[in-house]
């Protein structure tokens, strides 16, 4: 814990910088070097100082149709021109809030679904273990309020994806263990260590487990063999809802819309944000089994209230890129297309692994890829140095480099991406 560590060194001299402050960064290890984007253009990037870079992350997983697409920047001037937005509150709602919830019902790997909108994936996280603690509560179960979530896992950083955080340096620091106390981690691939924890603790006690189907920023971790369905099965058995967090792999990433199909998961609530909208406006949400819906939207006087919302929760602009993205998703046939580059870069990374004797372990589910270094090279490094060779990647928690390109990618760009990891790896060892 953090709150352990002595005070930093007051006499250590400031590093001045911009206004801005960065994002989950070590600031003097950053500030003078940082990349300022102004310009993108499909799966390029341009920065201010005139670099053209190939976005092999598709910026932080959302890019998934390339960068500045015409098409959606339209909907988005159309959509301001006439109404920047609404809110949908009580009574009130918006014409776009509306289509979208229909269009995300219809393609929801959750039959009859209800769907809650909000502005990216810590929200939606935030809304879906408010609604997973209401349901208990409401269900005359209350003391069903601990939240379950896996080691390395990452939720996003509002109160609730902070405090389930199983990447550890994400919670630390804030005074307690958790912001909200009742949560607990299970181990990452152990669907038997999971069993005897939901015993150990009591399934009476446990709301939700929250797992993303392939763990993203704690390095790119298909699920093991066989664990979703253990988890599927151990959460039925013991009465705990499951949160599917798809923010990453939610609308094509793994190859199908959601990951849900992939891995046959069956959950009770879906969490999505960056590829709804590919990221042209921040939108998130939730989408919701008719077992949490139903008890809300009873014709009785003594029907319970779900007391959440936000100004721009439905937001109408981004409402309607999200309609218009989705059009082009489906247009274009980005998803099939995935399926076709999860075999290139299949083959690319076992020929990496095979090759390079730096590369320790490699990973693939869709078009998300890690690629793991030996002990003695830091991805870090390595990462920098691949921006050097004009692409991009990051590091992830254990020594991994992120794969996540946009859709629209040629199999000769991704051979080209591999094969500059492969040479970045090469020049640090
Ligand atoms: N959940 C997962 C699995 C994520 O990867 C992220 C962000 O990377 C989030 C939640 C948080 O989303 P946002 O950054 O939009 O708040």
């Amino acid at each position: 814990n953090t709150d352990l560590h002595p005070p930093t060194t007051a006499t250590a001299p400031l590093v001045d910088g911009p206004a801005l402050w960065p994002a989950q960064a070590h600031t003097p290890s950053v500030l003078g070097r940082q990349l300022v984007i102004e310009r993108g253009e499909g799966s390029y990037i341009h920065t201010t100082d005139g670099r053209r870079l190939f976005d092999g992350t598709a910026g932080l997983w959302h890019a998934n149709v390339g960068h500045s697409h015409p098409e959606l920047a339209q909907a988005a001037y159309s959509q301001m021109q006439r109404l920047e937005t609404y809110h949908t509150f009580a009574r009130f709602t918006n014409d776009q809030a509306q289509a979208l919830g229909e269009r995300l019902a219809s393609i929801s790997p959750i039959e009859r679904s209800k769907v809650i909108l909000n502005s990216g994936g810590s929200d939606a996280i935030d809304v879906a273990c408010k609604l997973a603690r209401r349901h208990w509560q409401r269900e005359g179960r209350p003391s069903k309020q601990l939240i379950l979530s896996r080691e390395f896992a990452y939720h996003g950083l509002h109160a609730y994806g902070t405090s389930i955080a199983g990447l550890e340096f994400n919670r630390e620091g804030y005074g307690t263990e958790s912001l909200v106390p009742e949560t607990a981690r299970v181990p990452v691939h152990d669907a038997d260590a999971l069993e005897r924890i939901i015993h150990e603790i009591g399934a009476d006690t446990i709301a939700a487990i929250v797992t993303e189907p392939v763990q993203g920023t704690g390095g790119v971790n298909p699920p093991a063999p066989g664990y979703l369905d253990k988890l599927q099965r151990l959460a039925r058995e013991n009465d705990i809802l499951i949160i599917l967090d798809e923010v990453i792999t939610g609308f094509g990433r793994t190859g199908t819309m959601f990951a849900a199909e992939r891995y046959q998961v069956d959950p009770d609530i879906v969490t999505f944000a960056k590829g709804v909208t590919s990221g042209y406006a921040p939108l998130g949400g939730i989408l919701i089994s008719p077992r949490l819906w139903e008890p809300f939207y009873r014709d009785s006087p003594d029907t319970p209230v779900f007391r959440h919302g936000s100004t721009y929760g439905g937001h109408a602009t981004s409402a309607a890129v999200a309609l218009a993205h989705l059009d082009l998703l489906e247009r274009e046939q980005l998803i099939p297309r995935v399926r076709e580059l999860e075999t290139v870069l299949d083959q690319q990374l076992s020929a990496l692994a095979e090759r390079n004797s730096a590369v320790q372990d490699v990973r693939v589910a869709g078009l998300l890829g890690g690629v793991t270094l030996n002990e003695n090279l830091s991805a870090e490094r390595v990462a920098d140095e691949i921006i050097e060779l004009g692409f991009i990647s990051r590091p992830l928690r254990g020594n991994t480099l992120q794969i996540s390109p946009p859709f629209i990618i040629s199999n000769d760009e991704l051979i080209a991406f591999v094969n500059a990891i492969d040479e970045a790896i090469t020049t640090e060892m």
